[in-house]
């Protein structure tokens, strides 16, 4: 069960992360999540990421191919592992095959879920926080009972800059230039599932279940 997870920001790839490694008790290995941790814990190797990501670039492949070739040797990959944020360019996309293939392993399914553009900007433009409180709300998951206003307190709820339509759109803009190389790379492998995830998540799940499910039968 080697499972590589694809989608944009706001593409519900962590909350489909989630249930498949609760169903599955696969590692869910996000090369993010790990510099994140490394970064707290002050470790040459969250010094190195440390300068990148603070300027939102990639960490060079190098660094994060090598966290990636140590991860996928521990021992709780053996029956397989969901990677996910990795990877990112062609390169680190090659370089995992070759990992894979000195281990006699190979990708089984790279799992693309895919949300129309306009309602990823819907969902990541969406938020809203309470100036006063700081509750937070959604305009379309979770709307207030009155437009504009908290719940709790009553009082004004506003959007915060980096979720401005320019600031999200630009995001996207990016995530897309990225992330199409690799679709193209793994549907030229054989290997890529693309899941429309426009849907409710139970639903989606159920496509990605019924997807992972035909690896152990
Ligand atoms: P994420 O949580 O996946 O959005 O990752 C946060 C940051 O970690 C990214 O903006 C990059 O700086 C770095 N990062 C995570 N995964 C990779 C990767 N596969 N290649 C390069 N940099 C990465």
């Amino acid at each position: 069960m080697d499972l590589v997870l694809m989608g944009l920001p706001g593409a519900g790839k962590g909350t489909q992360a989630e249930m498949i490694i609760d169903r599955y008790g696969i590692p869910h290995i996000s090369t993010g999540d790990m510099f994140r941790a490394a970064m707290k814990e002050g470790t040459e190797l969250g010094m190195q990421a440390k300068k990148f990501m603070d300027a939102g670039e990639l960490v060079p492949d190098e660094v994060t191919i090598g966290i990636v070739r140590e991860r996928l040797a521990k021992s709780d990959c053996n029956k397989g592992f969901l990677l996910d944020g990795f990877p990112r360019t062609v390169p680190q996309a090659e370089a995992l095959d070759n990992i894979l293939q000195e281990m006699d392993r190979s990708i089984d399914y790279v799992i693309h879920i895919d949300v129309d553009r306009n309602k990823l900007l819907a969902r990541l433009t969406g938020r809203r926080i309470c100036r006063n409180c700081g509750a937070t709300y959604h305009m379309v998951f979770n709307r207030p009972q009155q437009d504009g206003a908290c719940d709790k307190c009553g009082g004004e709820l506003y959007q915060r800059e980096d979720d401005n339509e320019d600031t999200v759109a630009n995001r996207l803009e990016v995530n897309i230039a990225q992330q199409e190389p690799l679709l193209e790379y793994y549907s030229n492998n054989g290997v890529l599932q693309t899941i429309d995830g426009n849907r409710d998540i139970g639903v989606v799940f159920q496509d990605v279940d019924e997807l992972i499910g035909s690896l152990s039968e």
